[in-house]
């Protein structure tokens, strides 16, 4: 069988390793990437500070390193491919396309000056393309982060580490040196629940009170009032209460930059100055109600105060991105799919041979790891839907790049991608990082070109 892997992320490697090691069944895997570069969130979601996570592109390139795998960067589907051409060059398609949108607050004012959602943020600092030139002003002195999940967590981390910190991660260079200049001393991280219902983990929690020179502080009553105070019955949400817990009671050092943890309150506006900047940001205090299902919903009480900041970025969530002529659910903002099997979304019919993985297919859940599991069950069905398909004679395997070079496509493969990397690992040597990114697609080209 031949197989068209649309992103090059954890879902898109992982189910490539599983198509790749299947005993029962002998497949060519091509692996398109939008960007020359692989590895998706990896390389562009990842926080910088967290080298350990990134360590798993091992495995992904013990992966590209086989026979039958192909990595063509520098291709995107609905722009310089279709999914028509794909159907005719490929038995099978699968989408790991990720989510590179992000959810909206929906308040006044959110589209105005330094109110960044958190894609735009993350996107920067981590060198991804699309954001290289995203307008981040840290000349403000308090920053408000909406949200109480990981992302959040990356965010207010990464405004609040030290440039000695920074230096040795593989921060993008613009962002270090915006950093080092940064004026921001206080960061607000927003829940509009309270502290069990949050979904950072444990051990990012955990992270926030070990920084160089900044410290957790909540306020006394901050953690008043919450329902099942003492134990939650999830393991994860106990820990997180107790490192909550341990951050009350700790003093934070006089000169330590100040991460404020808040709980139940809502954005209800992004105030603005006279220049157009964020000024503050009105906030509605919550009180939890439980519904019938078992879930607990945040209510406003009608309470409404200003939080004076010059900044705030909304992490409250992404979504994945249409494609065109690929089948789109928009209410739950992901790839239309059956347990992975792409699904006309109106009538939910098969689409057949086409799948999707990963955040495409499941939404913004879960950390990288889990979705190995997750990309194999979809494999299992394409192995299983696939049996007869292998007898379709399809074009020449490299019909498809003849293809997109005779459309003036620079196709970038995966020896071009570890020139790129052998490029960057040296540049980062320099500052003692493990590497420092090429952030414009040109200046990536044109170091391909020049070897
Ligand atoms: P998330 O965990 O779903 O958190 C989103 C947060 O936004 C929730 O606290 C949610 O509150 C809040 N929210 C949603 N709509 C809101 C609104 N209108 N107003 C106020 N708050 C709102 O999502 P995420 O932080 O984007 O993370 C995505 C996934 O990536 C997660 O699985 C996460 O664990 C993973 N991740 C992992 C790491 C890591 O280091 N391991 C780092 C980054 C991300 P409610 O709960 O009330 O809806």
């Amino acid at each position: 069988m031949r197989v068209a892997i649309i992103g090059s992320g954890p879902a898109g490697f992982y189910a490539a390793e599983a198509l790749l090691k299947r005993a029962d069944a002998v497949v060519d895997v091509d692996m398109f990437d939008r960007l020359p570069t692989p590895y998706g969130l990896v390389r562009g979601g990842v926080a910088p500070d967290h080298l350990k996570i990134k360590t798993v592109i091992r495995v992904f390139a013990t992966t590209a390193a086989r026979p039958t795998f192909r990595f063509l960067g520098n291709v995107r589907l609905g722009r310089d491919v279709t999914v028509e051409e794909l159907r005719r060059h490929y038995h099978q398609i699968v989408y790991a396309t990720g989510n590179e949108a992000d959810r909206r607050l929906g308040i006044p004012g959110e589209g105005i000056a330094r109110c960044t959602p958190a894609t735009v943020f993350v996107g920067w600092y981590n060198g991804h393309p699309d954001y290289r030139l995203a307008q981040i002003d840290l000349s403000v002195r308090r920053v408000a982060v909406v949200g109480n999940g990981n992302v959040a967590v990356d965010a207010a981390r990464i405004l609040l580490r030290t440039s000695a910190e920074l230096e040795k991660t593989d921060i993008a260079a613009h962002a270090l040196e915006a950093l080092r200049n940064s004026q921001v001393r206080e960061v607000f991280i927003l829940g509009r629940r309270g502290p069990e219902q949050a979904s950072f983990t444990p051990a990012e929690l955990k992270e926030l009170g070990k920084m160089e020179a900044a410290d957790p502080v909540i306020a006394p009553g901050e953690l008043a009032g919450c329902v099942g105070w003492e134990s939650t019955g999830n393991a994860d949400k106990d820990k997180n209460l107790k490192i909550l817990r341990s951050f009350a009671a700790q003093q934070p050092r006089a000169k330590a930059k100040k991460l404020h943890l808040r709980f139940l309150v809502s954005p209800t506006e992004v105030i603005a100055d006279a220049a157009g900047n964020v000024a503050g940001l009105a906030l509605e205090k919550n009180r939890l109600e439980a519904r019938p299902d078992g879930t607990v919903a945040a209510r406003g009480t009608g309470e409404i105060e200003v939080l004076e900041v010059g900044m705030v970025l909304p992490a409250i969530g992404y979504a994945a991105e249409r494609i065109a002529g690929v089948p789109y659910d928009e209410k739950a903002r992901v790839i239309a799919n059956e347990d992975g099997r792409v699904v006309d979304p109106a009538s939910r019919a098969v689409i057949a041979n086409e799948y999707v993985v990963g955040w495409a297919r499941t939404g913004p859940q879960g950390l990288i790891g889990e979705h190995k599991r997750a990309s194999a069950h979809v494999v299992g069905h394409m192995i299983a839907d696939g049996a007869e398909l292998a007898t379709r004679a399809l074009p020449d395997r490299d019909a498809i790049v003849s293809l997109l070079r005779e459309r003036g496509l620079q196709v970038v493969s995966f020896n071009d991608w570890k020139q790129l990397d052998d490029v960057e690992v040296v540049r980062g040597a320099r500052r003692g990082a493990p590497r420092d990114k090429i952030v414009d697609v040109e200046a990536m080209l044109a170091v391909l070109a020049q070897r």
